[in-house]
């Protein structure tokens, strides 16, 4: 698989999306990182690889100029918007993103782009691309030199790694190998070639469906031991549509919580429920703790990341109304990010 042009065709047509991120932030006056103004952002972008206009026929989009902790699902509904819109123009696309929440907005992008045919590749930076050492530059060049590619579908590039947008975690908050995927190989590497390792999808011409709307009221509840249950009755008692809820080993949840999992059946609440360990699935019928929590109406999430779990429910309280159709729509797999059987997909 190489790239998708040869010597005599016309070059790849390739659309970046510029979210903001540490690619383009400046120190400001007490030396912390900021954004830049918008019209210095889109130059410093455009000004880190001049030769890139040689590998491809580049436009740069803005979307939003922020530090990726600002992030919001309004801000990923203007991003695929403007995608669904530019898409039958392009043969590729790039989406330039804070790393903080970019696993989470690959993971949206890939719910609300249904039939995608096309790459959408992220990558951002972890070093300012002023500073000398910045991983800015590479980082871009390589996100382009993969939408040029024949490959579809949300990916992300950081470092050395090429992985699966649904299934990326970021690991680290200054290695330039920032990511990792979850209960996931990653789909290829990046060395003096680009490397796709896994079988991935092709680009295919069907048409792409937007469906776009996440329902952003949701919260997420790490289980401790010794917490009281009235943590979770209170979340209940603030008009939250769903939770998520980051439970032991293989979904195990405290018996004191099953009443309160009973109140949010009765309230039409979902509670999605994963597990803390950083690999592996729930398998929720293992041991009563879980399988009391399914009988009280909880849905366990199987071997989805954090990531892709709360976009998902987002995405899914915006379609669906009863807990049953909750369920359904996390139970299916959209984009390759679960895989419900509780064993390793690989
Ligand atoms: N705080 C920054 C952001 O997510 C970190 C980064 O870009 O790497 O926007």
């Amino acid at each position: 698989m190489g790239a998708q042009f040869f010597a005599g065709q016309m070059k790849p047509k390739i659309c970046i999306f510029f979210c903001g991120g540490t690619m383009v932030m400046v120190p400001n006056a007490q030396g912390v990182l900021v954004p830049p103004s918008k019209e210095n952002a889109l130059h410093s972008v455009l000004s880190l690889e001049p030769r890139l206009h040689g590998l491809a026929d580049i436009d740069l989009e803005f979307i939003a100029n922020i530090d990726s902790s600002d992030m919001t699902p309004d801000i990923w509904d203007r991003l695929v918007t403007s995608i669904a819109k530019s898409y039958s123009h392009y043969d590729g696309f790039v989406v330039l993103h804070g790393t903080d929440t970019m696993a989470y907005t690959a993971s949206a992008v890939s719910f609300a782009l249904r039939n995608l045919g096309k790459p959408v590749v992220f990558t951002g930076a972890q070093i300012p691309g002023h500073q000398l050492e910045s991983d800015a530059r590479r980082n871009l060049v390589n996100a382009v030199r993969l939408a040029c590619m024949d490959v579809a579908g949300v990916m992300l590039v950081m470092g050395e790694k090429i992985l699966l947008g649904v299934r990326s975690s970021k690991i680290s908050h200054s290695k330039l190998n920032a990511f990792a995927s979850f209960n996931w190989p990653k789909l290829g590497e990046v060395g003096r070639q680009i490397q796709i390792l896994r079988e991935v999808q092709h680009k295919q011409g069907q048409d792409l469906r937007l469906e776009e709307g996440f329902v952003s009221e949701i919260a997420v509840l790490s289980l401790a031991p010794g917490m009281p249950a009235s943590v979770l009755d209170h979340l209940l008692s603030q008009g939250v549509k769903g939770i998520v809820i980051n439970a032991y080993g293989t979904g195990n949840i405290p018996q004191i919580y099953l009443p309160s999992l009973e109140r949010a059946r009765d309230k039409n609440i979902p509670i999605v429920i994963r597990t803390q360990c950083p690999e592996g699935s729930t398998q929720m019928s293992v041991y009563a703790t879980g399988k009391q929590a399914l009988e009280c109406g909880a849905i366990e999430a199987f071997d989805m990341s954090l990531e892709s779990t709360i976009t998902k429910l987002m995405w899914a309280l915006k379609r669906a109304k009863t807990i049953e159709e909750i369920k359904t729509i996390m139970h299916h797999n959209y984009a390759g990010e679960i895989n419900s059987d509780g064993e390793r997909a690989y």
